[in-house]
């Protein structure tokens, strides 16, 4: 048998040395637990049983999950540890997949490990993203089977170190589809505790903000974190018996016969050079009756089905546009903290024809959200969205804000910007798209945590209803209902203000402010996008370069401080993530006609070009230093780049984003 147990990143190692602990003795004591002393619940027929076990082990909180199957074992086992790093902060590690072991399956085991197949497990529900749509789907179905007296087996992977850690958004939240969910979510001490106060609008020239009225209509939202947010409804669907799967990243899609079956999470601890190393384990298939996509903007997963089942032209969609967004907590001087006091900016420091704007939220504990969010559709390859950010706090209306205190956390992500327009068919063979893998962001009102989780729900009423009617079950009813919902009266109200900024910062604000005031969204017509994002870079002998200041180190920062602060850790030795489908682009074009602009818009300077040994320039990439935040994946000119999910656990560690 192969090794019982398997660690990411460098969290193992310390896990390990501070609690004197034996991974290989654990799983046993895991396995006499759960196989010999317990009788399995759940999933029970004369052949096949499945169940789980939550237990204590000195300390060490986990979960074992285990499948019987015509006598043999199967499991996964999930650990966690509260462990203190460096003497200050407390983090959570997630640690580990084991392939467990009992007595009677020591055959089957032997066997696994010399053919080398990869295990199976089977669920009705396989979710991929622990995200608001993810969970708020394995949520809901867990409710349904309590009021309907039910059951069905639903899994959530995850493929941060735990759930919340790749999460990052403003954010100012819109808690409709939370209180559909958990009407008494505020009893249940959800972490969303800070109401707006002030919704401020600022038009900012160089020297200058001018107050505008504030289009967002933030009254009855509230200042939070999503990363937190997403930690407490993960701990709920684990309440409920949802199976969380952090640390697992869905590599593959399964199909039989043109069907989704399922997802297989990666294979762990291949070298960079391909050769396994002496902690190979092979990944896992999650077969589900349905599967559901959740994995955010620019999935990876998601976007091979897109493709797949041509779900865009099925219902005549749009490409999908982007944004990618910068972001900072600040802690800041208890004199400049005003809880809930919303600002977002427009103008300084992008040039009339970038769209974009900036934010600043105050939340609790002195903590205060910045970010700056860049269209993709940008033409100048000389832009930095990491430098501009920079330039937004030097404003003379923004620093005193910020001075006197300090950066906490540091990140980036992309946001889906095409709406209404965009939305493709989200249902197809075998399974469903939720949430930013389908695009259901608000873009003026840059929300979509609140039509991330109320899809996730339709989703999950839609397959609770299918599941009972047939064993490969449709998710059709989902995409009408989805229709019929809420989400879909709100995106398709604001459906042309994005698309109006094409011609321009004040053409667009004009509109947007007609469209919002007067019109409200009944024209009877729909504007349509401009071309994809990574055809609208511009050859750089068409601009002259930027020149951006140095950062000052108190207000400003260099890129490798800011890393820093994101936590990000990826294990070195692994096969690059990033893939380059043809090699010889970055040299051959994009250097050449485009100035490089991979080394501007990745906000964690992974692509960088150097000199060889020959004096020539070559692009170097820093894999490890990536945010998954997918610009590359989008805003690569000639679109040469691929982002592939790296092993799981690897990517940022965001608390508080
Ligand atoms: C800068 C910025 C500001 C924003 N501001 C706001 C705001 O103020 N208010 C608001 O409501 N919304 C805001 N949003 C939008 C909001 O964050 C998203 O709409 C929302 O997070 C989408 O939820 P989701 O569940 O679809 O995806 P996500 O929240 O992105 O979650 C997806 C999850 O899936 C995981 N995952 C992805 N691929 C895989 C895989 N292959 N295997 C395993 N796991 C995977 C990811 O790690 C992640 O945890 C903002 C977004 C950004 C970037
Ligand atoms: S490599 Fe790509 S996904 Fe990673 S941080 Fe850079 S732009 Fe984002």
């Amino acid at each position: 048998m192969g090794r019982l147990f398997r660690t990411r990143g460098w969290s193992a190692p310390l896990l390990a040395r501070r609690h004197d602990f034996n991974p290989g003795c654990f799983s046993r004591n895991v396995l006499e637990e759960t196989y010999s002393q317990r009788p399995l619940k759940g999933k029970e027929s004369s052949n096949f049983s499945q169940g789980r076990s939550r237990s204590d082990y000195e300390g060490i909180q986990f979960t074992a999950v285990v499948q019987k199957h015509d006598g043999l074992f199967k499991g996964i086992l999930g650990h966690r540890s509260l462990m203190s790093v460096e003497g200050s902060r407390s983090r959570h590690f997630q640690v580990g997949l084991d392939r467990l072991q009992s007595e009677q399956t020591r055959k089957f085991s032997a066997e696994a490990s010399s053919d080398e197949s990869r295990e199976v497990m089977e669920y009705d529900v396989v979710i991929v993203g622990g995200g608001p749509a993810g969970l708020g789907a394995a949520i809901r179905l867990k409710q349904l089977c309590q009021e309907k007296g039910s059951d069905l087996s639903v899994c959530v992977v995850e493929k941060a170190p735990e759930v919340g850690a790749h999460i990052l958004s403003g954010n100012v939240y819109e808690p409709r589809a939370l209180s559909e969910l958990f009407p008494d979510w505020k009893e249940q001490d959800a972490p969303v505790k800070v109401p707006v106060t002030a919704d401020k609008f600022w038009y900012l020239t160089e020297k200058r903000a001018i107050p505008l009225p504030s289009p967002f209509n933030n009254q009855g939202n509230y200042v939070i974190s999503l990363s937190q947010l997403v930690r407490w409804l993960g701990a709920k669907a684990e309440e409920l018996g949802v199976e969380v799967y952090p640390g697992f990243a869905a590599s593959e899609v399964l199909y039989e016969n043109d069907r989704v079956v399922g997802i297989a999470t990666n294979d762990m601890g291949i070298a960079k050079d391909g050769s396994k190393k002496s902690i190979f384990q092979r990944g896992i298939e999650l077969k589900g009756r349905l599967t559901f996509f959740g994995e955010g903007c620019r999935g990876s997963l998601s976007e091979t089905i897109l493709k797949k089942y041509q779900l865009r032209e099925q219902v005549q969609a749009q490409h999908q546009t982007y944004a990618l967004g910068i972001k900072e907590v600040w802690e800041v001087e208890e004199s400049k903290h005003i809880p809930g006091y919303v600002l977002h900016t427009v103008g300084y420091p992008l040039d009339y024809r970038t769209y974009g704007g900036t934010f600043l939220y105050h939340m609790d504990n002195r903590q205060v959200a910045i970010g700056l969010v860049v269209a993709l559709d940008y033409k100048n390859p000389y832009l930095s969205p990491y430098e501009e950010y920079q330039r937004f706090k030097q404003h003379p209306s923004i620093r005193p804000m910020l001075e006197g205190g300090k950066v906490i956390q540091y990140g980036a992500r992309t946001l889906n910007e095409g709406g209404f327009q965009s939305i493709p068919k989200t249902a197809f063979p075998g399974g469903a798209l939720l949430g930013d893998s389908a695009g259901f962001l608000n873009v003026p009102k840059i929300k979509g945590s609140h039509t991330a989780l109320k899809s996730g729900m339709v989703a999950a009423e839609a397959a609770f209803e299918a599941l009972g009617k047939s064993e490969q079950p449709s998710m059709e009813a989902y995409w009408t209902a989805l229709q019929k919902s809420w989400v879909w009266q709100e995106l398709k109200s604001v459906r042309n203000i994005r698309p109006a900024f094409h011609y321009g910062l004040l053409p667009g604000m004009t509109h947007a402010a007609l469209d919002h005031y007067l019109l409200r969204g009944k024209i009877p017509f729909t504007l349509r996008h401009g071309p994809s994002d990574h055809k609208c870079t511009e050859p750089a002998s068409k601009h002259r370069p930027i020149s951006y200041a140095k950062p000052d180190g108190v207000i400003s920062f260099d890129l490798l401080t800011s890393l820093y602060r994101s936590s990000t850790n990826h294990e070195h030795d692994q096969p690059p993530h990033l893939r380059l489908r043809d090699p010889q682009i970055p040299e051959s074009v994009n250097l050449p006609k485009y100035a490089g602009p991979e080394s501007r818009y990745c906000p964690a300077r992974v692509y960088e070009y150097v000199t060889d040994e020959n004096d020539k320039m070559k692009l170097n990439i820093n894999a490890q230093n990536c945010l998954h935040c997918k610009a590359c994946d989008i805003k690569d000119p000639t679109q040469n780049i691929q982002w592939t999910v790296p092993e799981g656990g690897g990517g940022p560690g965001y608390t508080v984003m």
